[in-house]
């Protein structure tokens, strides 16, 4: 069994990196600091990696990033790599395969079905609903206790990657672990209050903007919106601030497929990152976003490409209505 292979590594391997994927959200950045810093207390010499240059998302950062490297670390050669919430190698970066390849072994502990279990030792499992619960699980086999903080960014994965339990993907277990994590300290609320309240208001003239774009197409079933950098300049809102807009459109009554394409500040205003969500159990974003190069799960998935709006949201509409 793996995550009895991934703890086995884990004892023989006293220095470690411990990785997430790039544009972290919260499970990615729940699971670095979760199980890197409880590690690092357990007394493992703890490197952790948040692979990228763009500023991490400042919806997380109560969490901490004073300790988190932002490329591979100058010994990886000595290192375990531990990746956590990362469907490829691809997803740490562009140096992510020769980083897998550097490192010294690697383990990696990820719920994405398409993962492309690029490590020595691979612990996929996509019935879990976040990977937070899976660092919960190997944090329990290695025997490492979880500190308040540990707790509470453990939690953190659960809450975002389920939609606050209302995701198809939430099961007994993230039940389960979310009840044992309030008993190691964490307070729903205090959670609640950093993640959901206090938001800028440029995200709400953000989200403004975005909704004026809301094209209904496909009979109905596709409803996309696009953000384009004029708009966080206009509105002085981040690129994070985008994340919430989807859930309005997949909202929508007969929307099968909610779809937002915005620029990355990075991508100079040709490169498109989009986000797909399904609303219908039967339809598969997953099958959309590979075919534009991407990945993810069947109801949340997203890819990039080089293009404009209208050639991206004929790629998604035409792999939608092809099946
Ligand atoms: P997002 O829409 O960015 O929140 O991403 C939704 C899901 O799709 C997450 O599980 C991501 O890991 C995955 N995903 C998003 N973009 C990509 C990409 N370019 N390649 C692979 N997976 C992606
Ligand atoms: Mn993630
Ligand atoms: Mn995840």
């Amino acid at each position: 069994m793996s995550l009895t292979d991934a703890a086995a590594a884990l004892r023989a391997h006293g220095r470690i990196a411990v990785a997430c994927h790039e544009a972290p959200d919260g499970d990615a950045l729940g699971s670095l600091v979760g199980c890197g810093r409880s590690l690092r207390a357990a007394g493992w010499d703890v490197v952790l990696w948040a692979p990228g240059d763009a500023p991490l998302p400042a919806d997380f950062a109560w969490l901490g990033y004073n300790d988190m490297v932002r490329s591979a670390p100058a010994d990886l050669e000595q290192r375990l790599l531990l990746t956590l919430d990362c469907g490829s190698a691809l997803r740490l970066g562009a140096d992510g395969e020769l980083a897998v390849a550097r490192a010294a072994t690697s383990v990696n502990i990820d719920h994405h079905a398409d993962n492309t279990r690029f490590a020595d030792v691979n612990e996929v499992d996509a019935g879990a609903a976040c990977a937070t619960v899976l660092c919960l699980r190997l944090l329990r086999l290695l025997e490492v206790p979880l500190d308040q903080p540990a707790a509470e960014a453990l939690y953190v994965g659960i809450v975002t990657d389920t939609g606050r339990f209302m995701f198809s993907n939430t099961n007994a277990e993230a039940h389960a672990a979310a009840a044992d994590l309030i008993v190691m300290g964490v307070e729903p609320d205090a959670v609640f209050r950093h993640l959901y309240e206090g938001k800028p208001a440029a995200r709400v003239r953000l989200l403004a903007r975005a909704l004026t774009t809301l094209d209904v197409r496909a009979n109905g079933r596709l409803a996309v919106a696009c953000i384009t950098l004029d708009d966080l300049e206009q509105t002085g809102a981040d690129e994070a601030d985008s994340e919430g807009v989807i859930d309005h459109l997949r909202a929508i009554r007969g929307v099968e497929i909610a779809a937002v394409i915005r620029e990355p500040r990075a991508g100079g205003g040709t490169l498109k990152k989009v986000s797909m969500r399904s609303a219908q159990p039967h339809v598969d974003v997953a099958r959309i976003a590979h075919a534009g190069g991407g990945g993810g799960h069947a109801m949340a998935a997203g890819f990039s490409m080089e293009g404009d709006f209208a050639h991206v949201i004929e790629l998604i509409e035409t792999e939608f209505t092809r099946a």
